[in-house]
């Protein structure tokens, strides 16, 4: 990702739909929990830099990266 890496995640539980798909991209920052909702991990690592990618895949634009 050009421009630096995110260094923080957050997901909106309110508009996340539950498809999985930001864990697949990034599973190093989410993770699905036992709500069928996308979390961010305790120990969300985000040196890969998919943060932003899976924030930009997201269908339901739930997720915001800073
Ligand atoms: Fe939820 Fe978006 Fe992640 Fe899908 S990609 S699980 S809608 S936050």
């Amino acid at each position: 990702m050009p421009g630096g890496i995110a260094l923080r995640a957050v997901v909106d539980k309110d508009l996340c739909i539950g498809c999985g798909l930001c864990p697949e991209v990034c599973p190093d920052v989410f993770q699905m929990g036992d709500d069928d909702k996308a979390h961010v991990r305790d120990d969300a690592d985000y040196s890969a830099g998919c943060a932003q990618e899976a924030a930009d895949s997201c269908p339901a634009g739930a997720i915001a990266v800073e």
